[in-house]
């Protein structure tokens, strides 16, 4: 059961459009996702251009992306309804991509990008006729962006790519990739552009398709860039300007996630106390056994303090403040939250917990990256720690 947090921030009220996207959301989840999970887990990756199409069809892919170009041109609250309905996904892989498509490798096109390139790549996007992916880690370079190597050489009025990219979601379906290259020599935090490349692009290729530990839904690839052309117009906003500009998408990146955590902690206490409640054991119940209605109290209240802490960083957002420090909070706490409540819950399911049709086995192999992609945790305590004595200077922001 989903609906919108009635325990919004301090001074936002869901109004009757929060609640009629939130529930409409919820029917699609129902009928066009939950029930092709384990079909699309067994046999990946989930088809992304069929079922973003259905969803931009609902206008889902542009809830805060401009009019201009097809989307809803709402505020960000608008934006979280949405995420925290992805949060009823039983898939980690499959809200992951669409919340690629929505909320990583978008928000700084919509921001920064020309109208004529908004045109080009946005639209199409939010239309659900283009699939997208954001591609910033490399093999030599995850938590410390600064250290990317591939590269964007002019040449005349084009970039000539080179380089490589691993672990990237929708990789191997994606029409086009925000993609982070060093386009000069300067200081490493001044030398970056982010730059959509389409994937029909001569020169560009898709390596291995990887195989995880969860998220079987997705796909998550290596993509390879020898001699890629594409034109200096394909850059998003002014050149030198990408590592601020990621850093900023990645604001939204982690507020999805802790979305999603939110969603699905819930799911899964709620699951496991109907669960526990109706399994026997010593002539009374699971649930019975305090031991294990307080475990779960616990965990429950955690939920609601998180909830409480995603909503006042979703108000700040929306008022204009800047909200890394609360969305690097957001995302520590939520995807510990989950690692700690999925352990507990499937202690609590027992053997039937460990078995792959259960949603309680899904999250505990799905969650563990969350604490890794986005941002590892240490890298959200180190954001927190270095604004906790005041300091927002571009070296700050891992
Ligand atoms: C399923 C999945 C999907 C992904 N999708 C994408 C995608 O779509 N696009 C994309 O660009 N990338 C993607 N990634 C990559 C992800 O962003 C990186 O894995 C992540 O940033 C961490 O980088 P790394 O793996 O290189 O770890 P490393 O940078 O090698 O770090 C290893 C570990 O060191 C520790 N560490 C890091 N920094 C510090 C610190 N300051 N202090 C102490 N310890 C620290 C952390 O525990 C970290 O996990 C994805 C990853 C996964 C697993």
């Amino acid at each position: 059961m989903i609906g919108i947090s009635e325990t919004q921030g301090p001074d936002m009220k869901p109004t009757p459009e929060h609640h009629e996207m939130s529930r409409g959301l919820q029917r699609f989840i129902d009928d066009e996702i939950n029930p092709h999970i384990l079909t699309w887990a067994d046999n990946p990756p989930f088809p992304a251009h069929e079922v973003f199409k259905k969803l931009a069809g609902l206008g889902y892919l542009g809830v805060d992306k401009p009019e201009a170009y097809g989307g809803l041109g709402l505020d960000f609250s608008y934006a979280a309804v949405f995420l925290e309905a992805l949060g009823q996904i039983h898939c980690a892989g499959v809200a992951t991509a669409i919340a690629v498509q929505t909320q990583m490798a978008t928000p700084a096109l919509a921001k920064f990008g020309s109208d004529e390139l908004c045109r080009e790549f946005l639209a199409p996007t939010i239309s659900g006729d283009r699939v997208a992916a954001i591609a910033v880690s490399e093999p030599g370079a995850g938590s410390d962006v600064s250290a990317i190597r591939t590269t964007a050489r002019k040449d005349g009025d084009d970039y000539i790519i080179n380089g490589s990219k691993t672990w990237i979601t929708n990789g191997a379906q994606a029409d086009w990739l925000c993609l982070l290259v060093n386009t000069g020599d300067g200081p490493v935090h001044r030398n970056k552009s982010l730059i959509c490349v389409p994937t029909d692009t001569p020169g560009f290729s898709v390596g291995r398709v990887l195989r995880k530990i969860g998220m079987h839904a997705s796909d998550t690839a290596e993509l390879y860039f020898e001699d890629v052309r594409v034109p200096q117009r394909y850059r998003i906003g002014a050149e030198g300007q990408g590592f601020t500009y990621q850093m900023d998408q990645f604001q939204e990146e982690r507020m999805y996630l802790a979305f999603y955590a939110l969603g699905q902690v819930h799911a899964s206490i709620a699951e496991t106390v109907e669960y526990t409640a109706q399994r026997k054991i010593f002539g009374s119940t699971v649930w019975e056994q305090q031991a294990v209605q307080y475990r779960l109290a616990e965990l429950q209240t955690e939920t609601e303090a998180l909830r409480a802490l995603i909503w006042k960083t979703v108000d700040q957002y929306v008022e204009g403040h800047d909200m890394t420090m609360l969305a690097s909070m957001c995302k520590l706490k939520a995807t510990r939250l989950m690692r700690e409540t999925y352990d507990t819950c499937m202690q609590f399911w027992g053997g039937m917990g460990y078995m792959e049709e259960t949603n309680v086995a899904r999250r505990f192999r799905d969650s563990r990256a969350a604490s890794i992609g986005g941002g590892a945790d240490e890298v959200m305590l180190s954001i927190i720690a270095k604004r906790m004595r005041g300091a927002t200077d571009l070296a700050a922001r891992p």
